[in-house]
C-alpha cells in the first residue's frame, strides 16, 4: 500500500490544540498586564502631577499672603520705608515662583496670561506697587485665577481618572473575553476531539462488531488521517481478505458437494437394488448391514443438501417471493411436519394461542423451514417427556414467532456465535448430531424478509428463540 500523501497523528492534534490554548491564554494575560501597567503608571503619574502642582499654588497662595500683610503694615505705619522693601522683594519672589510654576506646567501660560500681564503692570509702572496692588483688585484677581487653576487641576484629574478607571474596566473585560475564549477553547476542542475520536471508534467498533457476528461488514470508514484512519484501511484489507477467503472455502464446498452427490446417489440406488434383492436374495444380516449403509447415505445426501443450501444462499442466491400468509397456517404446517420427529423422543409440542393474528409478509416455504429448524433443535436439545412451545404474538407491523424448550439453554457467551456457519456448542459436539448449519440458515431467510431473528436463552433455563415478521 503506497503511504498516504500526509498524515497528523492524535499526538499532533492534541500538540496542537494545546498550543491553540496556550496561545490564547499567553495573549489574555499578556493583554491584561499591560493594560494594568499603563492604569498604574497613568495614576502615579496624575497623582505625582497633580500634588506637584498643588504644592506650586499653595506656595504661590502663601506669597501673596505674605506680600498682603506686609502691605497692610505698611499702611498701618504710615508709610514706613522698609515695609516697602518687604512688599517688593515678596512681589519679586511671587515673580520667581510663578515663572518657576510655569516652566514646570506649560500649559498653565495661557491661563495664567492675565495674571502674568496683571503683574507686569504692576513692575513696569514702576509707581507704588502698594497703590497699584490695592485690595479687593490685583491680589484678589490673582487669589481668584489660583483658586481657580486649582480646581481646574482637580477636575482635570477627576476626569483622567475615570478615563484610567473605563481603562481599566475595559482591560479586565477583555482579560474576562479571552479567559471565555480559552474556556470555550479549551471545551470546545477537548469535544470536538473526542467526538471526533469517539465516531472513528464507534465505526471501527461497528465493524468488528458485524465481523463478528456475520462474519462479514461493509467497509468502516474513518475520514480522519490518523492512527484511527490508518487502523480503518488495515480492518478493511483484512475484513476483505478474509471474506474473499470465505468466499473460496465456500465456492469449494459447494463444488465438492456437488462433486460427492452424483457418486452418492449412484450407491444409495445401489444399495436399494441389492437391499431390496432385485439382484438375487439377501439374508437378514446382509440385509442390517445395507439398511445401515442406506440410513448413513441418506444422512450424508442431507447434510449435502444443507451444505449446498447454505452456500446459494450466501452467494445471494435466496430469491424470497413474499406472499401475504396466515401465520396460523405457517405454523400449524410446521407442527404437522416436525411431530413424528418429536413424538419419536416423547417431546410434546405446544401450540400457542392461534387466534385473531394479521397476515404477514412471507415466503411460506422458507419462513417453514426457518420453523422446523427452530423447533428441530428445540427437540434435539430438549431431555425426553419435556415440552416445546410454539407461540405467535402480534406487535407492532410485525408478527413474532417464539420457539421454547426445555433444554440446557445456551450460556451467555455463545450467543452471538450460534448463527455463524459451522458453529456448534461445545455440549452439542460431544452429543448431538449437525453441521452448525441451521441457525445460519435461519438468519440468512430471516434477513431476507426485513425481519429478524434473535435469542433468549440463559444455562440451565431452557432457550428461546424469537424470529419476526413484517405483517402484510
Ligand atoms: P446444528 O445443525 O448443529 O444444530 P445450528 O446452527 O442449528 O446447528 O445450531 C448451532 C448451535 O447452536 C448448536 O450446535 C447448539 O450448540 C446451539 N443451539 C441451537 N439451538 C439450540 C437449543 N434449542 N438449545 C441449546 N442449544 C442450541
Amino acid at each position: 500500500m503506497f503511504p498516504r500523501p500526509w498524515r497528523i497523528s492524535i499526538t499532533l492534534k492534541l500538540l496542537a490544540w494545546c498550543i491553540a490554548l496556550l496561545a490564547v491564554t499567553y495573549a489574555t494575560s499578556t493583554l491584561l498586564v499591560a493594560r494594568t501597567e499603563e492604569a498604574v503608571d497613568g495614576s502615579a503619574q496624575l497623582m505625582r502631577v497633580n500634588h506637584e502642582l498643588d504644592v506650586a499654588i499653595v506656595r504661590l497662595v502663601r506669597q501673596l499672603e505674605q506680600m498682603e500683610g506686609h502691605r497692610k503694615t505698611y499702611e498701618y505705619l504710615n508709610g514706613d520705608e522698609i515695609y516697602l522693601e518687604y512688599v517688593i522683594d515678596d512681589l519679586l519672589e511671587f515673580r520667581r515662583l510663578l515663572e518657576e510654576t510655569m516652566v514646570s506646567f506649560p500649559w498653565l501660560r495661557e491661563d495664567w496670561g492675565p495674571l502674568t500681564e496683571e503683574y507686569a503692570i504692576t513692575l513696569k509702572k514702576g509707581g507704588d506697587p502698594v497703590r497699584l496692588l490695592g485690595p479687593g483688585r490685583t491680589v484678589a484677581l490673582w487669589l481668584d485665577i489660583l483658586e481657580r487653576t486649582r480646581l481646574d487641576n482637580q477636575e482635570r484629574m477627576q476626569l483622567r481618572l475615570k478615563e484610567l478607571r473605563a481603562g481599566a474596566r475595559q482591560a479586565a473585560e477583555t482579560g474576562r473575553l479571552g479567559l471565555l475564549m480559552a474556556i470555550g477553547i479549551g471545551l470546545g476542542g477537548s469535544l470536538l476531539l473526542a467526538w471526533r475520536l469517539n465516531s472513528s471508534l464507534r465505526e471501527l467498533m461497528r465493524g468488528i462488531h458485524d465481523f463478528g457476528r456475520f462474519a462479514r461488514t461493509t467497509p468502516v470508514v474513518v475520514k480522519s488521517r490518523d492512527e484511527l484512519g490508518e487502523l480503518a484501511g488495515a480492518f478493511n484489507r483484512l475484513t476483505a481478505r478474509l471474506e474473499r477467503e470465505e468466499r473460496m472455502r465456500s465456492e469449494f464446498i459447494a463444488m465438492l458437494s456437488h462433486e460427492i452427490r452424483t457418486p452418492l446417489t449412484s450407491i444409495r440406488e445401489s444399495v436399494e437394488l441389492v437391499a431390496d434383492g432385485t439382484l438375487g436374495g439377501v439374508v437378514e444380516e446382509q440385509k442390517q448391514f445395507l439398511d445401515i449403509a442406506r440410513h448413513e447415505s441418506d444422512r450424508l445426501a442431507a447434510l449435502l443438501t444443507r451444505l449446498m443450501k447454505v452456500s446459494s444462499l450466501e452467494a445471494g442466491e435466496l430469491e424470497v417471493e413474499l406472499r401475504a400468509e396466515d401465520p396460523a397456517a405457517l405454523v400449524r404446517e410446521a407442527l404437522e411436519r416436525i411431530a413424528p420427529v418429536a413424538r419419536a423422543v416423547s417431546i410434546a409440542l405446544v401450540p400457542g394461542i392461534l387466534e385473531g393474528l394479521p397476515p404477514v409478509l412471507a415466503d411460506a416455504g422458507h419462513v417453514g423451514q426457518v420453523l422446523l429448524n427452530l423447533l428441530g433443535n428445540a427437540i434435539k436439545f430438549s431431555p425426553p417427556g419435556s415440552e416445546v412451545r410454539l407461540d405467535v404474538t402480534a406487535g407492532e407491523g410485525e408478527v413474532v414467532f417464539t420457539v421454547t424448550d426445555q433444554g440446557p439453554g445456551i450460556p451467555e457467551e455463545d450467543r452471538e456465535f450460534v448463527f455463524q456457519k459451522y458453529y456448534r456448542g461445545d455440549d452439542a459436539k460431544k452429543s448431538v448430531d449437525g453441521a452448525g448449519l441451521g441457525l445460519s440458515i435461519c438468519r440468512i431467510i430471516a434477513e431476507a424478509h426485513g425481519g429478524l431473528i434473535r435469542i433468549e436463552s440463559g444455562p440451565g433455563r431452557g432457550s428461546r428463540f424469537l424470529f419476526s415478521l413484517k405483517t402484510a
